[in-house]
């Protein structure tokens, strides 16, 4: 019996919990900076922890750092319905990226409680491990990739961008236990579906007048990390005719980044330099040595790969033009990914048996969920993002759509677990 669960979720408890986790690594500005593997994410990790303990249910940290609480079913040895997200945040984030997951999983848990829903599988709420990892390491969602076998351990060697110190380092400093991390890897057929709830960080639910997006797929993306090396050398002395000037060749390919995935609007693609450094700092130095990382994605792989390979073609061009060494190297890729159909059509029931407005759409960001499809049936559903920001300090979901959400989860797992 699957029916009225739903009505134990308040969106007000809700409300309370991100305004609760906001005041951990809130700044004044109104932002979040909660990275992964520091005394903050800790803290919101240990506090969500004592939430699922509070309903009662037995929590445990994995070898990877997975928060995970869990409801038993009537049979234990059924493969788990699992829900959850992130807690911890990029730099300057929002409160909502990853948070409104965790929340609305761990609401769905509540009013199952509340409601003595009586059900089969068992119902795993996670807060997966430093989902936001690549703001501080070159390996995306430790936590979720370990589920699926996927984390290596030369990834645990890789270095902070911030701080130097390795990926293990900071693990531990959060006292997770790396010494199981083989454990963390769940077995194929262990899960029987994965959902997770994520605001869209984008403008299209909020431009349809739609309270839920049921994710379709999620777009692939493709990682290249290049070096531009050119001469260091005094910016007074030396005549401009004479520079390999490595940040002036970095300029033209950032713009030619841009120029190539505008260039491909159907299907679309998009392509960014978020993250470039450059050496020395000095006004009076030309710059010597760029590094930049260069992401690039779509839900069409081959239109993906087109632009990659134009923005390649750029890089190589530049490079002689202006005299430069090139480094070019693809970092990482992940392949688009469909998710689960029996889990799509169980959220899009789930929103028609509410009443609840939805439309299907893919997910230009990756997801842990995305992660886990790799190897389980998974599925999304987003909510609407004020103005379409995220990653920002002004990330706003309304409650209201939080709480229907919430709901479409709470019913979706009932479903899924009954
Ligand atoms: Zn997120």
């Amino acid at each position: 019996m699957t029916n009225g669960v739903e009505r134990y979720v308040s969106g007000a408890r809700i409300a309370e919990r991100v305004a609760r986790l906001a005041e951990i690594g809130g700044l004044p500005n109104g932002g979040m900076n909660r990275l992964p593997f520091t005394p903050e994410d800790r803290a919101a990790r240990d506090l969500f922890a004592r939430w699922l303990s509070d309903l009662g249910l037995p929590v445990r940290v994995d070898g990877a750092g997975n928060v995970i609480g869990r409801r038993e079913g009537g049979d234990p040895t059924a493969p788990v319905v699992m829900a959850g997200s992130h807690l911890d945040t990029q730099p300057m984030g929002g409160r909502f990226d990853g948070i409104a997951g965790v929340l609305t999983a761990l609401e769905a848990a509540e009013a199952m409680g509340a409601a003595g829903f009586v059900h089969r599988h068992p119902v795993e709420i996670v807060d997966f491990a430093a989902e936001e990892s690549m703001g501080r390491f070159d390996v995306s969602m430790p936590g979720s990739r370990a589920m699926v076998g996927a984390l290596k351990s030369e990834d645990l060697e890789l270095r902070c961008r911030l701080t130097g110190e390795t990926l293990r380092e900071a693990m531990g400093s959060i006292g997770i236990d790396l010494s199981r991390l083989a454990a963390a890897e769940r077995p194929l057929g262990s899960i029987k579906a994965v959902v997770e709830l994520h605001i869209e960080q984008g403008p299209h639910l909020e431009e349809a007048g739609k309270q839920i997006g049921v994710v379709t797929t999620v777009a692939g993306s493709v990682r290249y990390h290049c070096v531009l090396e050119g001469q260091q050398a005094h910016s007074g002395a030396l005549p401009m005719a004479y520079r390999r000037d490595a940040l002036c060749g970095a300029a033209e390919l950032l713009l030619a980044v841009e120029r190539a995935a505008k260039a491909q609007a159907s299907p679309p693609v998009v392509g960014t330099v978020g993250y470039m450094d450059y050496e020395p700092r000095s006004p009076v130095i030309i710059p010597g040595r760029v590094r930049m990382i260069i992401d690039v994605r779509s839900v069409d792989a081959a239109a993906r790969d087109a632009v990659a390979a134009d923005i390649e073609a750029a890089a190589r061009r530049i490079a002689v033009a202006r005299r430069l060494h090139l480094e070019w190297r693809l970092s990482s890729g992940f392949p688009p990914t469909p998710l689960a159909r029996a889990v799509v059509d169980t959220i899009t029931r789930a929103c028609e048996d509410l009443g609840v407005s939805s439309m299907p759409m893919p997910s230009g960001a990756g997801h842990d969920a995305m992660t886990l499809g790799r190897r389980f049936p998974a599925g999304m559903l987003f909510v609407p993002s004020v103005g379409g920001i995220s990653h920002a300090p002004q990330e706003l979901t309304r409650t209201e759509d939080l709480e229907a959400g919430a709901k479409v989860l709470c019913r979706a797992l009932c479903m899924l677990a009954a």
